[in-house]
Formats: C-alpha cells, structure tokens, sequence
C-alpha cells in the first residue's frame, strides 16, 4: 500500500496533469503558495460555489448574498482587530532555517498521543475480538492512561499559553517536549515571535498622498459595514444571514500542503444576525447544516468531525470546526464561529454612526449578535479531490485511475463519443450533444480506442460516456456507461436526460439537507 504522502503526490500530480490545478506564474518557476485553476478546475470550483451558494439562498428565506470589494477603508481592519491582532506565533529552527507557527508545532505533537491511544485500542480490539469494550479498556490500560495524563498536561500548558498569549511559555512547551523540526531532526529553535499575516498596498499615488490599505484576510468585514444597508433595503428582519463569496488574502508563513494553505484564497461565509441571547441556540442550528451539507455530498460521513476550539479569538463566546480526513490528517475545513457582537459594536464605536438595529416585534434596538459559517472554497476543493481520487485494479490485469467526483460536482457531465470517425455517426453524436449540452457541461471525444476514450473520462471524474454506434443509427439507442461501477446499458436516447439528471440535479442534494 502507498503511504498517505504518496497518495498526496499523486494527486498533485494528477491536479495538474489533468487541468485541475496548476502553479501559479509556472514559467517562471511558481509563486510560493499561490495556485491556478485550470479548465477542469474552475469547473468543479465554480460547482462548489454554486452548491453553496444555492444551499444558502434558495433554501433559506432569510438569507441574501452581496459582493463587497476586496479593498476596504483601513480603519475596517482596525476595528476587526486584524490590524493589532490578527498574528501567527512563529518559530525558526536554526539549522533547517525553517520558519514553523509554534501552536501547530505543537498540535501535532499533542496529535501523536492520540494516534498511540488509538494504537492501543486497535491491537486490543484484535485481541479481544467481540467482546472489546474501548471505553472501559481506555479506563483501565496503565498505557493509555500514562499517554492520555502525558496529552492532558501539555494540552492544558498549550491553552493557558494561549490565552495568556505568552510566547516565552510556547517555546518553553517546545523544548519541553523536545518536539524537533521535521527537516533538520534538532531542537536548535529561535524564540518564538507574533507575525501579523495581513498583506499591504498604498491605494492613490504618493503626491496625493497615497493611504496604506489591507488586501482583505477575510470576506466577513465585507458583510458588517454593509449589514445595515442590507437589512433596510430588504427588509430583512432578524433573524437573517448575510452571505459572500470572494476572494481573502493572508500572508501566510507555513505555506504547505499544497491548496490546503495558499495566500491567496477564497471563502464563501455567511454571518447571520441574531437578537443577543439567542446566539447560542443558533450557533447548533448552524453547525448541524453545515454539517449536513458535507454529509450530502457522499465523501463518507466518517471522515467528518467537529474539532471545539482550545482558544476562542477575541470575537468569540463559542467556535467549532468542521474537520475533514485529508491524506494528512483531519484537518479544518470550515468554521462556525458565535462572534458576539464584536464587529458591530466595534464598528459602531470606529465609525461614530448608529448601527444598530431596531427590532419591531419588540419595539427595542439593539446590536445584533452574529454567528458565523466560513469555509474555504479551496480546502473543500482538496478534500473533495483526495477522497475522490482512486487507482483501481481492473480484472485482466488492467488498472485504472478515476476521479469519484459527486456527478453533482463533476467538471463535465458526459462525454459523447461516436464508437467511429464516419459513417454518420460523428454527427449523430453531435446532434445527441447538441441537445444534452443545454443542461449539462458536455464533452466530445473521437479519438482513440473506446477504453482509452473511457479512461480519459474516468481520470477528470466524468459520471456519464454516451456511446454511438451504428445500431443507433437504426434504432435511436446509444450505450450509456456508468463511471464507478463501469456498468454498460442500452438506452433511448429521449432517456438520456432523465438518467442524467437524476444524478447530477443538486436538487436532490438539497432535499437532504433541508430538515
Ligand atoms: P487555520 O487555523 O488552518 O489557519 P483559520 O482558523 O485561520 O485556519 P479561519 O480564519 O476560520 O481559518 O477561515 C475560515 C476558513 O477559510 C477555513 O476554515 C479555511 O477553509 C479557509 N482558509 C483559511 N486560511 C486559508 C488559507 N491560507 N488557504 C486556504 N484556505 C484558508
């Protein structure tokens, strides 16, 4: 079996090879953590988005969309506290000349007793067969008790650091714990130090006096300075939501694991504005859809968790996130986020105007509290393509990789493929694409054996191959073949649409997300 790294290789490999996703600026040997879409790419991409932002607005009375501009007046940046607080805790290691944030240096060393507990528990499992009870085990074995006291001691270390947002303390947890750096194996490490992660430009020339402004590290600010004219100009009655898709920018330091954390970016997040006190009940409402809004899409509702928070930033009473299995660990997906009334009052006091909402059923005004959901476009694009990603061994000796893309997802929906180049059925092929492509993103392959044709299909996720022989041309029947399962079926052509569609139609997503 491959290692987990080696899958991810492949993938990235077949990301590109396949027009999916391409190193920015390539020709001129990339630009660190900064990503293309290609063809195929910006087609799942842009599915995605639609996925989400149809789940949002369509399902949801009282949810609207807007489009702020990425550049915002700075004193946006002030009052969200990017400006003073918006900072990784960073740490070099001397020898490697490696730059790592410390808290993460330190989860994934708080990560490996979980993963020798977890170890324990298996081979326990396999002793005792049947009759294993994990709980009463993880009571009871001297082992996992020393590993869960040894975990709980340096956990509850890590979050009053944290809080307390003492970088003398995490260095000390790291050489403590005697964590080394991953590529110079030494405990050779600097002090650990803030880093503010927004990124800078002057906006208007110096002789008109140039202002500094933030290429924007979140698209949330965006729906705050504009939730008033939203709210006035729809109507809108709290409770409602806000919700934006567009581009963040942040200039990060650990900039690995390819999409996974790029500097630029895009989110789709949604703020929904609620009357104080209720936020809380609304913060589990919001949780439980987002998370049926994975779970629908079919990835396995295994590789989901919700991961609480150890710190709460400083705009938060309560915060979770949605953690996906990646080849390299569960890791955040999206967060769901109780930000008080932070934003708002801070708003409020920064700009100097009354922002705040006057509630007619109870005849009171007041700063709606906000709960947020923020996932990253691309994150969702990377775990939706590493549990996709598939090499399958065909009988015959024969192998295959495919792409099991959601079909509600895939970048193309069917290939049409004459069995030949002539005798009319090229054009029969045509006709039958012609028609499909009203609805669907459609695709035309002449080239090559059939299989190879297939494989192909198979490799960028197609769920449909529409066959054309000569047959069809006597009996309107074409060759419908099914990506996962291979299977072949003699089909009408006037059913093509049906079998397509009640596949690909989102529709059918939605009603399972819908309580
Ligand atoms: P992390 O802890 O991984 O840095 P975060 O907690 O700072 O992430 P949020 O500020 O909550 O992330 O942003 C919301 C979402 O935006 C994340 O769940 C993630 O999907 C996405 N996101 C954040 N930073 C990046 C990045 N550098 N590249 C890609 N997506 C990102």
């Amino acid at each position: 079996m491959a290692s987990q790294e080696e899958v991810f290789k492949k993938l990235v490999a077949h990301c590109k090879e396949y027009g999916f996703v391409f190193p920015s600026s390539e020709i001129y040997d990339g630009l660190g953590a900064v990503y293309d879409y290609g063809q195929n790419g910006v087609e799942l991409k842009n599915n995605i988005k639609k996925y989400w932002w149809d789940s949002m607005v369509l399902l949801h009375e009282n949810v609207v969309g807007i489009d702020a501009a990425i550049f915002m007046h700075p004193t946006t940046w002030k009052a969200s506290g990017h400006v003073d607080a918006f900072n990784d805790p960073l740490i070099d290691n001397k020898d490697s000349k490696k730059r790592y944030r410390a808290d993460v240096l330190i989860e994934d060393h708080l990560a490996k007793f979980d993963e020798k507990i977890n170890k324990e528990c298996e081979k326990a499992a396999k002793r005792f067969g049947e009759s294993f009870d994990r709980e009463m085990f993880c009571q009871t074995n001297p082992r996992v008790l020393e590993n869960v006291a040894k975990r709980d001691a340096i956990h509850a270390r890590f979050v009053a650091a944290l809080e307390a947002n003492d970088l003398v303390e995490l260095k000390q947890i790291i050489v403590d714990c005697e964590i080394v750096c991953p590529i110079s194996g030494t405990k050779n490490w600097t002090d650990v130090r803030q880093f503010n992660l927004m990124f800078s430009t002057d906006m208007g020339s110096t002789a008109d006096g140039a202002m500094k402004i933030y290429l924007r590290p979140e698209t949330a600010q965006g729906i705050f300075v504009n939730y008033l004219n939203v709210q006035k100009t729809g109507r809108m009655k709290v409770p409602f939501g806000i919700c934006q898709i567009g581009k963040a920018f942040r200039n990060e330091i650990v900039a690995r694991q390819f999409i996974f954390r790029m500097r630029e970016f895009e989110q789709m997040e949604m703020q929904f504005f609620v009357r104080p006190g209720e936020e809380l009940k609304w913060f589990e409402h919001w949780k439980q859809f987002r998370l049926r809004w994975h779970k629908a899409l079919g990835l396995g509702d295994e590789k989901y968790r919700f991961h609480d928070h150890d710190k709460l930033a400083h705009y938060a009473n309560a915060a979770t996130d949605i953690e996906f299995q990646m080849p390299f660990g569960f890791k955040e997906v999206e967060g769901i986020h109780s930000r008080t009334d932070f934003d708002l009052s801070s708003h409020e006091k920064y700009s100097g105007k009354n922002i705040k909402y006057f509630d007619p059923e109870i005849n009171e005004s007041y700063t709606p509290y906000v709960i947020e959901t923020s996932i990253g476009v691309d994150r969702m694009f990377l775990s939706i393509m590493s549990s996709a990603y598939t090499e399958e061994q065909l009988e015959g000796g024969d192998s295959r990789v495919v792409l099991k893309l959601p079909a509600v997802l895939a970048p193309v929906k069917v290939c049409v493929m004459p069995l030949v180049k002539k005798d009319g059925l090229p054009e029969k092929a045509r006709e039958i694409m012609n028609d499909l492509k009203f609805d669907y993103k459609c695709a035309y392959d002449e080239k090559d054996s059939i299989g190879k044709r297939y494989r192909r299909q198979d490799a960028v996720g197609t769920p449909f191959c529409v066959t054309v022989d000569h047959q069809t041309l006597e009996d309107n029947c074409v060759t419908i073949r099914h990506r996962d399962t291979m299977e072949q079926q003699r089909v009408a052509i006037s059913d093509l649409h049906a079998i397509i569609g009640a596949e690909v139609n989102m529709k059918n997503l939605f009603k399972k997300i819908v309580e």
